[in-house]
């Protein structure tokens, strides 16, 4: 039986009145959330803080993005190692934001996703397709495509320890949520081609949905086989917003 997991990714958002704001509120309602696992993944900068703010709290903390370098001349960068000292369980790879922005393509999601469980993080791999995408009819293959780059590299045993985050590009931001059905087509899709490699990893990994989930629809996606909770933006960003989605799971 698989947990939900609802995990937040702030983005590029908050200060630091407002995230020990937020963390407060998410620690004062985290009793409500029954057995769903929590995670938030704050910019790095706030890290160290939201991670000791929630030492005592059963909310996880994550890394929005992890380097494929474990140490070295990569200006900019923060590695796992560094995200594992100030007690990160996850780190997000291969966003679509990342992806879109900054031009990071499958292989280097794939060396980041095996950094991250070098490290002992948790990776939670973002795949989707964009409108255009969608509209040729092309959804499985995209998917697959972003998936097979990580079990090329890292075999699909690796897949087992991981999450995987199902986000529709066209649905990130915009309001606009995959319905239930879309969104469990292709869970199942994923679900069905690790199957094809290993039923047993196919069982146990959860496979997140994220895209536009809110209080109001985070039941009947969550209700779904093979959707295993969510990656949330925009509306982990308030406590209330986000606890509700949490209480969705529970
Ligand atoms: C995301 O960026 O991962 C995401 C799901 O954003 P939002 O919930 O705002 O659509």
């Amino acid at each position: 039986m698989r947990q939900i997991l609802v995990a937040g990714n702030w983005k590029l958002n908050g200060s630091l009145e407002s995230v020990k704001q937020l963390v407060a509120g998410i620690k004062a309602g985290e009793g409500e959330t029954g057995a769903t696992q929590v995670a938030v993944c704050p910019p790095f900068v706030y890290v160290p803080l939201v991670a000791n703010l929630l030492a005592d709290s059963k909310v996880a903390v994550g890394g929005q993005d992890v380097s494929d370098q474990e140490a070295g001349a990569f200006t900019g960068e923060v590695s796992g190692p560094m995200l594992n000292d100030f007690g990160c369980r996850y780190a997000i790879v291969g966003h679509s934001e990342r992806r879109a922005l900054y031009a990071e393509d499958d292989e280097f999601t794939a060396r980041k996703f095996a950094a991250a469980r070098k490290f002992g993080l948790t990776p939670i791999l973002c795949v989707g397709e964009t409108l255009e995408e969608r509209e040729q009819g092309i959804t499985e293959q995209v998917v697959a495509r972003q998936l097979d780059a990580v079990i090329d590299l890292e075999g699909i045993a690796a897949i087992a320890d991981a999450v995987i985050a199902y986000e529709p590009v066209w649905a990130i931001g915009t309001g606009k949520t995959a319905t239930p059905d879309q969104a469990q087509e292709v869970h199942a899709f994923i679900r069905g081609k690790l199957a094809g490699l290993d039923p047993a990893v196919a069982d146990k990994v959860q496979i997140l949905y994220g895209g536009s989930v809110k209080g109001s629809n985070a039941a009947e996606l969550f209700a779904m086989q093979d959707i295993d909770g969510g990656l949330i933006g925009g509306a982990s960003l308030t406590a209330e917003d986000f606890l509700a989605i949490c209480k969705a799971g529970a």
